[in-house]
């Protein structure tokens, strides 16, 4: 038993150290990949229930040399744990308002762009990085958004709120992403400087079949509204989904019912106003 033991630490030992190791390899690549500029954005748009387009969310993709393009689910999480989140934060900031400048030439500065933020990165690094990426043009106010989660909020409520102010400042508004899957409550949410919630995906997905998620959405858009806060809605796959949430008055929808999320040039073509 004792040698089987030992057999067992050994084998656990080597696939602890594969693990380790490919990891390592994965950080390492995604470092160089930010070098050699192989990430790109997909973006995908959040309509009215009328359907014009109010904003554009920004995806990070990793275009991979041998792996082909890549969604977030195989690199954010290293990311994350890496710290390298700060550095792909920057370059998404950054890339986020330059293809906003081709939108404002297509002549459509009311659409406003969307992007994502990390725990790692929202600290008070993060008010420099949306200068550095603005290089001294202005933001009208309202033309970017970010997205934060419940946990990025509640961590640290206090300096959270500092933090946004200042960014407030800038012109930017925030969004709280893949709401009702944390902890924080509304009436405690009326602290922080948002303008939107977003109804995670989770709620949205089983709207036509689950009672109680149909009663979350729809507590959801009730309360945002009494509090003076927009909704947008998540992962809309369904022409019945999209009915039942304009039907309840949900300001934004987004989802695979109008595509997939793809890069500005796919969108561009639709999006143009003259
Ligand atoms: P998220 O912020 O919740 O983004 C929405 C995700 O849902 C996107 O996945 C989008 O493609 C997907 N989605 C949109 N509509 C539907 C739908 O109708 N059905 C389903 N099943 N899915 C839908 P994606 O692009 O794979 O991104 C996954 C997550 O990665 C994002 O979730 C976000 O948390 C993170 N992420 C993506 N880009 C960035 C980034 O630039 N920075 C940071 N920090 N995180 C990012
Ligand atoms: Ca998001
Ligand atoms: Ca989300
Ligand atoms: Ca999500």
């Amino acid at each position: 038993a004792k040698r089987r033991g030992r057999n067992r630490a050994v084998a656990y030992r080597a696939e602890f150290d594969t693990t380790v190791s490919r990891r390592l390899q994965l950080i390492s690549e995604v470092r160089a990949g930010l070098e050699r500029g192989e990430f790109e954005l997909a973006f995908q748009a959040q309509y009215t229930p009328d359907g014009h387009v109010a904003a554009l969310e920004a995806l990070a993709r990793w275009r991979h040399p041998l792996r082909g393009l890549l969604e977030p689910a195989h690199f954010i999480p290293v990311c994350e744990e890496s710290g390298l989140i700060v550095d792909l934060g920057r370059y998404v900031l950054r890339e986020a308002l330059r293809e906003r400048r081709r939108l404002v030439e297509a002549g459509r500065a009311d659409v406003r762009i969307a992007v994502n933020v990390s725990a790692a990165q929202f600290t008070d690094d993060l008010h420099r990085d949306v200068l550095d990426a603005l290089d001294g043009q202005p933001l009208p106010p309202g033309a970017l958004e970010l997205e934060l989660t419940e946990s990025v909020l509640m961590d640290r409520p206090g300096h959270a709120i500092e933090l946004m102010r200042g960014l407030v400042e800038l012109g930017i508004t925030f969004s709280v992403d893949d709401f009702g899957t944390g902890y924080s409550s509304l009436a405690y949410l009326k602290r922080f400087p948002i303008k939107r919630l977003k109804i995670d995906r989770s709620f949205v997905q089983d709207l036509d079949a689950d009672a109680s998620d149909a009663a979350i959405c729809q507590s959801i858009i009730s309360l945002a509204h009494a509090l003076d806060l927009g909704t947008v809605a998540e992962g809309v796959e369904t022409e019945a989904q999209r009915a039942w949430l304009r039907d309840r008055g949900c300001d934004e929808l987004q989802g695979y019912l109008w595509g997939r999320p793809q890069p500005l040039d796919a969108l561009l073509p639709t999006l143009r106003r003259h």
